[in-house]
């Protein structure tokens, strides 16, 4: 059941590398890779992070799940401040918080049967009895898609989309109760992107797990997200439900994100809008609005004036002067 009480909750969230230098080296550079973010999840419910790479949204996925430390703010997990936790404490949540690897290749021990691979976090965190670690690994690779006889077989026999299978075993064996999956299809073939995306889909009827679901293609996240927050040089730029953001996008950013979703009827056509130069050096961001290098709509007060993250309907965000 999908539930109107946050599971996740990031309040005012920072994330800045470079300060230890500084204390020692003036100069240093800080980058702030995630700058003031705010958003919930609703428990049941996935909710997608997008933007180009370097808008800090794996930065923001590693600490949710406290994988690094926090320059400011807060993450609650279930109300509770994951990053003042105690070891113990945090040992304890483990198994309920999961990750899912953009390249679970690189995750899994090569010389390792991927049998062993899936239920090894079962037996670590003591979970379940040794003698019945097989027939859940069982269980979780047909939910997934494998076939059970594979168990025996190591990594390297499978192909990227099987591996993500694997990886998302992994996760589920543990029957978490968040997910983060950081770009979990973007290595992959367009045609087992759609099966992995389908299994995704499935999981979410199934299991009841939360999702952060973090990529750089809407049209990926579309399909599988109830809510979106937009990224841009560690700072959220909109965010709103899927239905606002895709049938309403507001923020010039979002627009152009958007522009570049294919549409699945060849009839229709979108107006392409084609952003100018790369994403700007974090550790120099623009002043004012960090868009405006690259903003079609610019005005002058853009490059002074930080604008503002209001609500300009219900649960619909968005930083844009011109809103
Ligand atoms: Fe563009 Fe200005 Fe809006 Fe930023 S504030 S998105 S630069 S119009």
């Amino acid at each position: 059941m999908k539930g109107q009480t946050p599971l996740i909750e990031v309040k005012n969230l920072k994330k800045y590398f470079g300060e230890s230098d500084r204390f020692f080296k003036r100069n240093a550079s800080i980058v702030k890779a995630v700058d003031n973010v705010s958003f919930s999840i609703n428990r049941g419910e996935t909710f997608g992070l997008v933007g180009e790479s370097g808008s800090g949204k794996s930065t923001i996925g590693k600490s949710i799940l406290r994988l690094q430390s926090i320059t400011d703010g807060e993450v609650l997990f279930d109300g509770k401040n994951l990053h003042q936790m105690s070891k113990k404490e945090l040992r304890d949540l483990r198994p309920k918080i999961q990750f899912i690897f953009q390249d679970p290749y690189s995750s899994l021990n090569p010389r390792l049967r991927v049998g062993d691979a899936i239920g090894e976090a079962l037996l670590d965190h003591e979970l379940c009895e040794k003698h019945v670690v097989e027939e859940k690994v069982k269980e979780v690779m047909e939910i997934c898609g494998l076939s059970k006889d594979q168990m025996n077989r190591y990594p390297h026999e499978f192909s990227g989309g099987q591996r993500q299978r694997i990886g998302i075993a992994r996760a589920i064996i543990l029957q978490p109760d968040f997910i983060v999956a950081d770009e979990p299809v973007s290595a992959l073939d367009v045609s087992i992107q759609a099966q992995i995306i389908n299994l995704f889909s499935k999981l979410q009827r199934q299991k009841n797990i939360t999702f952060l679901f973090i990529s750089h293609d809407l049209s990926v996240v579309e399909h599988l997200c109830s809510h979106i927050g937009v990224l841009y040089l560690g700072t959220m730029m909109e965010l709103g439900s899927r239905d606002q953001l895709y049938s309403k996008p507001l923020h010039p950013y979002t627009k152009a994100l958007i522009s570049a979703v294919p549409i699945p009827n060849p009839t229709l056509k979108r107006e392409r809008i084609i952003l100018k130069g790369d994403i700007p050096n974090p550790s120099k961001p623009p002043s004012g609005c960090k868009f405006h290098t690259r903003c079609p709509y610019a005005i002058d007060s853009c490059k002074i004036e930080v604008p503002e993250f209001k609500e300009v309907e219900k649960g619909h965000f968005v930083a844009c002067h011109l809103v």
